[in-house]
Formats: C-alpha cells, structure tokens, sequence
C-alpha cells in the first residue's frame, strides 16, 4: 500500500519557498555589505584617529603633571600642532588657543561616565550642530571605537571640496579629564579621509552589490527554468498517446484529490468502461481507424460527464472513469445512457460497451486505493466477459470476498512453498476387474497455518491467472520425484503417478527438459511419472503440444489427456498426439443411472482408445454399477470415491503394501 502511494506522488514544484529563501539571503546579503561599509569606514577612521589621540594623549598628560595652570609655553608648545581649550570643573573655559569651539563634539576619556558629561560640556559649552560626531579612546588609547553613523551626514556637507581637495580632514575634540578632575583639556584632533579610502570603499560596494545582484538574477532564473520543465514533465507524464488527453496516472492521482476533497454525503463511483470487440475492430480495420474510434468513444463520454467526474484513457480499449453517484439506479441509468451514446459512435458498425462500476464507500478519502477500487470495478466488469453484448454490473459482496481471498493468497504464496505448506495427496487407480492398485494421481493441498486446510479448487484459478501455477507444478514433479525415490529405496513395489501438469506451463519450449531435470534431481525413474495435460490445452499452441509430448515420451515418460469429453471435442487431438493414457471426464459418471446414450458415449471412447493403443482411466467414480459397467467395458483403470478419495503420502503408502483395495 505504502509502495502503491509512492507511485502517485509526484515530486513537488516547490516555487513559494525558494523565492522566499531567495529573497531573504538577498535582503541579508545587502545587510552584510552595508555592515561590511561601517567595519570598512570604522576600521579606517580608528587607525587613522588612533596616531592623533597617542600625541594628544601625550599632550595632557603633559598639562596634567605641569605645575601651572595655564603655562603660556605649553600652550604655545601645543599650538603649534593642535587647537585645544582648558575648562574648569563648572565648565568655564580658563584658557583656549581657539575661538572656534561651536562647531564640534567633544567627549572625555571615561566612556562610562562620559555620556552625560560630554552632553553637559556641550551644552555649558554651547556645542550642538548637525554635524556633531565623535570619538571615543578607550582607558589606554589603543583603539578608538567609531560610531560611524555620525560621520555619514557630514559626507553630504563635504563632496565637492572632499573632490577637490582630494579627501578631506574630519574635525573632532578629544577630551580628557586633568587634575584630579577639576579640569578638562579638550584638543582639536582630526581624521583624515583620503580619495583613495573612498575609492576602495565605492569599488567595494558596486562589486559587492552588482556580485549579490548576478547571484539572485540566476537563481530565479533558475526557479523559473525548473518551473517550466516541471510543468512541461507532468504534462508529457499525464498525457495519452491516443486521445492526446489525460491518461491512467492523471487518472488515479486525479481521484485520490477529489475524493480527499469531496463534501460529506457525495457517493463516488468508480467505473471500468470497456469496448468490447475492439482486438476484432482492429482486424477488420487499420490501427489508425481503431485509435480514431478510441479518441471518438473518450471525447463522447467526457461529454456526458457531470462537473467534477474525471476520464481517462487506460489501457487499449478501457476507460476509467470517477462519476458522482448518488444511489446504485441513478447510475445504472446515466451509464446505460452513456454506452447508448457510445455504441451510436459505430455507425453501421455493432459496437458494445461493458461497465463494472464499484460504489466507493464514503470512509475512502485522500489515500484512497485507486489500483484496489479500480480493481473491484474491472472485477465486477469481467463477470460479464461470457458475452460480447454491451451490458453493466455492480461489484457485489462476493467479488468482494473473492477479491479479498485473491490478495490474502498471492501474499501467501511465496512463503507457502518455501515453507512446505503445500502437500501432495495421492488417489489411487484401481484396475475394476482385479482391483489391484495401478497407479495414482498427485493432488495438491495448500495446508495452510494461517487459513487452514484449502482445496486446489480455492488456489489453482488464481494461480493459474497469476502464472504462479508454474511453481506449484515444479514442486509437485520434484515431491512426487522424491517419494518414488524413497518408496523404491525402501524396497516398495510403486506404481506410476500422475502429475498434473497446467496449461499455463505448457506454453514454455523447454517444459520437458524442465521436468526431466526435476525429475533427475530427485533421482527416479521416468518410467512411473505420467504427466497430465488438461484436454482444453491441446487446443493450443499444437506444434509446441506435439513436440512437447514427443519428448517427454523420449525421456521415458508417459503422457495423458485429462479430462476428456469435459470440453470441445478434442478427436482431432487424439489423432495427432502420441498419448498413452486416455482420463475420461468425471462429467460422464454424474448423471441419471442407465442413461443409455452416456453408456454409448463411454463404451465407444474406451473403444476407440484401445484401438489407439491407449490406456483407460475413468474419473470420478463412486458407485458400484459404474464400476460394473466399466469393467465389463474393458476401462484399465478408475480413479474415484468408490475406491478411494486423495489421501496423505502415509495412507497411500499403505495401499501400496497391501495393493488392495479397502
Ligand atoms: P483433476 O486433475 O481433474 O483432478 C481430479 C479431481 O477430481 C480431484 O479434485 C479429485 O479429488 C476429484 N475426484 C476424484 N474422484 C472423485 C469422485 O469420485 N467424486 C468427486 N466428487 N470428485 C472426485 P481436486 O483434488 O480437488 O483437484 C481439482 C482440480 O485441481 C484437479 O482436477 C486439477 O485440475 C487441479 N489440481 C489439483 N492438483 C493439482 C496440481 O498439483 N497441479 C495442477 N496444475 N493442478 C492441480
Ligand atoms: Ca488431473
Ligand atoms: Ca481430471
């Protein structure tokens, strides 16, 4: 089930999260340049001011151990280089080289109290401008952390002398706290910004952005190519190469969505349309003409359909179709409607139309089982395959049941051979007139740990129909094999032993040399296996039949027909085949006692196989008078009730000790 879901996933186009992921690494990436932009502007301003404030630095340690106030040498010494102010603790200027104090911010050396002071000194000192920045040493000088988003504005002040002057000197105080902190000296220090620094810093953010730009160009681009190829895969993926329309795939994942979306109390059904005589179509017409018909046929009932029913095209001559259905007679008569429509596409032509439809129970939603449901339908539609005529059934409770029984065996089976679950049962051949044992045949029994004792009734059709039949024979031939071995081992006087042999199998070139090998591997005698081909078989493939029997005779063993008289007359096969044992059909021993005519019937097939040089085997005999009449008619052999049901190896064993009859 897991595995079926699997086959209608489809990979996913994802387009809403990639253009989001892509969009926000796209917003990040422009976050990191700008960052990047103040690190640069940062990194260059702090080296460049880290020279100034050693000097200063130096200069008020100066002030601060000189024993004057205000020394006129010292302020000429610093004039020289500097612009600086002296104040007192209440902020009076005691001694100032420059009248220019408005224009800057000033700040002191502690940055923890420095804050709140330096908005004081600048107030006291009447410095507030738009173009306030600073600077802020750190206890030792070392490094100046720059808040860089102050010198942003000054850039609009300065392009055209910044242009000209090729950079440009940027101005700020530096302020230190002397004398025990009755004074501070503040000195004008600068940072010089040169064209270059902002060359680099121009090439950097182009290449950067045009980098992320190129980037996020070819990633929708991308999102766009796989978007498309997407679009265009599920289009080739989902289309019919007949009808050039939807297909089985769209089909079942088309399903599971409506059925995962459908409002309570909306029934679904699920049908398998199928038109009946097209592989005679085709013969009669060109394979064009036959595909036209198919495309005429899926467009009429896709027509006929309701909004939010689906159609597809399956395989060759089917149709698929989801209809809404409201009870079992209302779709009964829209069906019968849609296949009236449908055989009036034939012209002059008989068309017929079959429809098995399953009424999807309610409780089925999204991971509905769409191969199981569509399964049932094809099940309910083969049970009207004994006719060619158009006609429509419902899925019922036995199919169910049968359908149920299908899945548990085919799960069973592998398991069951590996484990010998399946068992040979031997019904003797009793010889009518001596009632001395002959022979027997081999007959499977599936004991099951899981679903008890089954006849081959139950298992043989299903294998058959599954082709699994081909391992059941195999390991018959090679059980039975071993038994004869052992028995003659053990110094017991066997008998031959028939095995049946499908029909399925027969079909394959090699199937003597596969029973030979069987039989070999085990290490007994060809000569006491017979095989047994079912009468309906012989109507096959005859050259393979015929090359098949002339083999397996050449290897030494024998060969019967099965079944004779249960089917069409098969005569003719028994003109051509070099058969040694003839089993004639239990049908002619289970009707009315002294039905002359069967008597005629029985009494000139046992003849005519005599003169063939056939033995006679009658199946399926359980009473006295049969047994009589059978003897007295020259049959060699009868394999039925009255002698003996299948039994285990053990019963059998016994019989043969005895070699008599109970
Ligand atoms: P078949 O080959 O025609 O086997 C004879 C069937 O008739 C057996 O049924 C047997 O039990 C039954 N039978 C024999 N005498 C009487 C009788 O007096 N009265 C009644 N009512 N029935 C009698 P069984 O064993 O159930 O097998 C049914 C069919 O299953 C076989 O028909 C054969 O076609 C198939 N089959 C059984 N075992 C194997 C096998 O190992 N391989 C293959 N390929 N088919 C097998
Ligand atoms: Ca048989
Ligand atoms: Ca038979």
């Amino acid at each position: 089930m897991a595995r079926r879901d699997k086959r209608y996933r489809l990979p996913k186009n994802w387009i809403v999260l990639p253009l989001i992921v892509y969009s926000l690494l796209f917003v990040l990436s422009f976050w990191i340049i700008t960052e990047s932009i103040e690190i640069f502007l940062a990194y260059t301003s702090s080296l460049k001011a880290k020279a100034e404030t050693e000097n200063v630095v130096y200069y008020a340690d100066l002030y601060d151990q000189s024993t004057f106030d205000s020394d006129e040498l010292f302020i000429d010494y610093v004039a020289s280089e500097y612009e600086f102010f002296v104040a007192d603790e209440n902020f009076n200027i005691i001694c100032k080289n420059t009248d220019n104090i408005t224009a800057e911010f000033i700040l002191p050396d502690e940055e923890s109290a420095s804050i709140g002071l330096v908005r004081h000194l600048a107030y006291e000192l009447d410095l507030t401008s738009e173009r306030d920045y600073f600077f802020m040493p750190d206890k030792d000088c070392s490094f100046l952390e720059v808040e860089a988003y102050k010198i942003m504005p000054i850039y609009a002040h300065v392009p055209t002398s910044f242009f000209k002057n090729k950079g440009e000197l940027f101005p700020y105080w530096t302020v230190f706290t002397v004398k025990n902190g009755t004074e501070f000296i503040a000195f004008k220090t600068h940072i010089p910004i040169t064209l270059t620094d902002m060359t680099y810093l121009a090439v950097f953010t182009t290449v950067s952005i045009l980098l992320v730009f190129i980037i996020f160009v070819i990633l929708i681009v991308n999102l766009i190519r796989t978007t498309k190829n997407n679009s265009q895969m599920k289009k080739v993926i989902f289309r019919d190469n007949i009808t050039i329309d939807r297909n089985w795939f769209w089909f079942a994942i088309k399903s599971r969505e409506i059925l995962g979306r459908r409002k309570a109390g909306t029934q679904y059904a699920i049908v398998s349309l199928v038109f009946v005589k097209y592989r005679q179509y085709l013969l009669c017409h060109s394979l064009v003409q036959g595909e036209q018909a198919l495309r005429v046929m899926y467009r009429t009932i896709k027509a006929s359909l309701e909004k939010g029913e689906i159609v597809a095209h399956g395989n060759l001559n089917t149709f698929p179709i989801l209809m809404k259905a409201e009870n079992e007679e209302t779709l009964r008569q829209r069906i019968a409607d849609i296949i009236s429509r449908l055989e009036a596409t034939g012209g002059e032509h008989d068309f017929n139309f079959q429809a098995g439809i399953y009424m999807i129970e309610p409780t089925v939603k999204k991971n509905a089982d769409i191969d199981m449901l569509y399964n049932n339908a094809s099940n309910a539609r083969l049970t009207l395959e004994s006719t060619d005529e158009s006609g429509i059934a419902f899925f019922n409770n036995q199919l169910l049941e049968e359908a149920k029984w299908t899945n548990i065996v085919t799960e069973n089976q592998k398991d069951a051979i590996a484990n010998e679950e399946f068992k040979v049962f031997y019904q003797p051949k009793y010889d009518p007139r001596t009632n001395e044992l002959m022979g027997a045949e081999a007959l499977v029994r599936w004991d099951s740990p899981k679903m008890g004792f089954i006849a081959p009734g139950k298992f043989i059709p299903l294998f058959e129909r599954s082709g699994f039949i081909t391992e059941i024979d195999h390991y018959m031939i090679s059980h039975v094999a071993r038994d004869q071995k052992r028995w003659l081992d053990e110094g017991k006087n066997i008998v031959t032993v028939s095995v049946n042999v499908s029909r399925a199998h027969f079909s394959e070139v090699n199937l003597a040399e596969q029973i030979r090998d069987l039989v070999d591997a085990e290490g007994a005698p060809h000569d006491k296996i017979e095989i047994e081909l079912t009468e309906s078989a012989f109507f096959d493939n005859q050259k393979l039949i015929l090359s098949t029997i002339n083999k397996l005779k050449e290897y030494g063993f024998h060969v019967s027909m099965d079944d004779f008289g249960s089917g069409y007359s098969s005569l003719n096969s028994l003109k051509d085949m070099p058969l040694d044992v003839l089993k004639l059909d239990a049908g002619f021993f289970r009707g009315e006692k002294d039905n002359e005519r069967t008597e005629i019937v029985v009494s000139e097939a046992l003849h005519l196989a005599r003169k063939l040089n056939m033995q006679t085997v009658a199946e399926g005999v359980d009473e006295q008078y049969q047994v009589d009449f059978l003897a007295k008619e020259g049959c060699n052999m009868i394999q039925g009730y009255f002698y003996a049901k299948p039994m285990p190896r053990e019963d059998f064993e016994l019989r043969m000790s005895n070699q008599q009859p109970l």
